[in-house]
């Protein structure tokens, strides 16, 4: 698995995922003193790989918290690895910015001038942070009509099941009944809130992380609790001839 680490979405800005095996990337318990020395030498080694010399990421709650990094704060996000949010965006370059999933949504975002990376589950989405996101963005003054969205491996409606009230609270037009249970659909909520905010140009990766290759796609419910997938997305500074 080793040669074995990444999977890449898309090269302008680079964007992708780690894979089942690049555990060591995907360790987001950085409460235990232990974990940092490992945790941190296998993220230099990513960086390192993918070219990039900072990596970004939070302590993540499931809130709707969205944090813009800046050259005044990134100093601070590189020194303090556990604050509390679930949303980064940057207009920086070569800086890579990055969520830990393990079945929700790991939603990317880009125009030529902004980077953007959210943690979106079914309490995320339900406090709306895919929203929230697009909402902050806005209000710093980019056109939001110019960005692009990438859905990436999530547990999908063929295997995402939930109680009645959920589908309810999500409103059954995201729910599908079958085997006597509902299953409910949060890449459509998603796309259409997006949509709906004028964020047209999206698509999704067709990988359900609870049935598709196990050996791949860490899932939460199907039984993995500490492992999660990296998800990053970065813009390189264009080299000048
Ligand atoms: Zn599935």
């Amino acid at each position: 698995m080793t040669n074995h680490l990444f999977t890449l979405y898309h090269h302008k800005p680079l964007m992708g995922s780690t894979l089942r095996g690049a555990s060591q990337y995907a360790y987001h318990t950085l409460e235990k003193e232990e974990d940092y020395p490992p945790v941190t030498s296998s993220r230099n080694e990513l960086c390192q790989r993918l070219g990039f010399p900072h990596l970004v990421t939070l302590h993540q709650t499931h809130s709707s918290i969205v944090h813009r990094v800046s050259e005044e704060n990134l100093w601070y996000f590189l020194q303090n690895p556990l604050i509390e949010g679930d949303g980064l965006w940057t207009t920086l370059p070569d800086i890579l910015l990055g969520v830990f999933t393990a079945d929700c949504l790991p939603l990317f975002f880009w125009s030529e001038d902004v980077v953007g990376i959210v943690h979106a589950g079914r309490r995320g989405i339900q406090k709306e942070i895919h929203k929230v996101f697009v909402e902050e963005v806005m209000k710093a003054g980019y056109d939001i009509s110019r960005f692009q969205f990438l859905i990436g491996p999530h547990i999908r409606q063929c295997c995402y099941q939930v109680g009645e009230d959920v589908a309810q609270e999500f409103s059954f037009t995201y729910a599908i009944q079958k085997n006597n249970g509902w299953y409910l659909d949060l890449e459509k909520k998603v796309i259409n809130d997006l949509q709906n905010m004028g964020v047209k140009r999206g698509e999704s990766i067709p990988i359900c992380t609870f049935c598709s290759d196990p050996s791949l796609w860490y899932s939460y419910r199907r039984g993995d609790r500490h492992c999660r997938h990296l998800h990053f997305i970065g813009q390189k500074k264009e080299k000048k001839n």
